[in-house]
């Protein structure tokens, strides 16, 4: 399984070009059968296969990936954020690529500490060398984006966004798909599946709040999912043993992370593995 994010032509977010997109799928199609996250879980399907799936419900799989696939004749499975689809609200996970690409660390960081009180200043501090690959500041500036209580960042983030970009629901179009684009993926044999409801980490959440997740996002994206199974990719792929077992109550029929793994049939299926789309040179070589 591959996981992608943007893919996009121009300057903007960090990701593909559509060249780059269709070079990764004829590269994999050398190796694999590309189906639909359906497909490869059908019992007796013992063929070596790859789904492609795409998180977050970005304009980006209607404009750029879905031309790509048609011409490809390949299917995916696309993980929404059920959110988008009834609020114009831009999701943390966005504004922060978006700040970051438009004026960097150092001055986000700056912005941020602006509007934080004393004790939750962001530096250059080794208490927040977590798993990130980067340089002190932008670890600890993560860190604070992903485990500082939402209540405290997300007005901060959103006075931050409307400074250096814009009216976000302005731009919210730009960026997410809407119900019509669901339809249009749908009609062109794509499969929707879950990616939470406020795009917030389930393994970092009470029993109660990772309940209404699973359960609005999942009211919210019926209507999209058709007689398909249900799928949820956990955002940040975060989840904890209740989340594996709110899934199965809640009928879901599999769940995917973000470790990097393929996937047997001895693979529990809520904890289904996925590679990010900048090792696909390295699962075929
Ligand atoms: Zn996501």
């Amino acid at each position: 399984m591959v996981m992608y994010h943007y893919v996009q032509d121009g300057p903007g977010m960090k990701g593909l070009t559509s060249d780059e997109f269709r070079n990764q799928l004829l590269h994999l199609k050398e190796e694999y059968k590309i189906v639909s996250m359906t497909e490869a879980l059908t019992p007796g399907n013992d063929e070596r296969t790859c789904v492609l799936t795409f998180d977050d419900g970005l304009k980006d799989s209607v404009t750029t990936i879905l031309p790509v696939m048609k011409e490809l004749n390949v299917k995916g499975t696309f993980f929404v954020p059920a959110s988008i689809i009834k609020q114009k609200k831009i999701l943390h996970v966005q504004k922060r690529h978006l700040l970051l690409s438009k004026i960097g660390t150092e001055v986000f960081v700056e912005e941020l500490n602006n509007r934080l009180p004393d004790a939750l200043q962001i530096s250059a501090d080794p208490v927040f060398k977590a798993d990130y690959l980067d340089d002190l500041l932008t670890c600890s500036l993560k860190w604070m984006l992903d485990f500082l209580d939402f209540d405290i960042i997300d007005p901060i983030l959103s006075d931050v966004f409307k400074k250096y970009i814009g009216d976000e629901e302005e731009i919210f179009d730009e960026i997410y798909l809407s119900g019509d684009d669901l339809y249009l993926l749908l009609n062109e044999g794509m499969e929707i599946g879950v990616h939470g409801h406020s795009h917030r980490q389930l393994g970092e959440m009470s029993f109660k709040e990772q309940e209404h997740e699973m359960v609005s996002a999942k009211d919210i994206l019926m209507p999209f999912v058709l007689d398909k199974p249900l799928y949820i990719s956990y955002p940040s792929g975060s989840y904890n043993p209740l989340t594996l077992r709110l899934a199965e109550y809640y009928g879901y029929e599999a769940g995917v992370t973000i470790l990097k793994h393929g996937n047997g049939s001895s693979t529990n299926r809520f904890e289904l593995g996925r590679y990010d789309c900048n090792e696909v040179y390295e699962l075929v070589k």
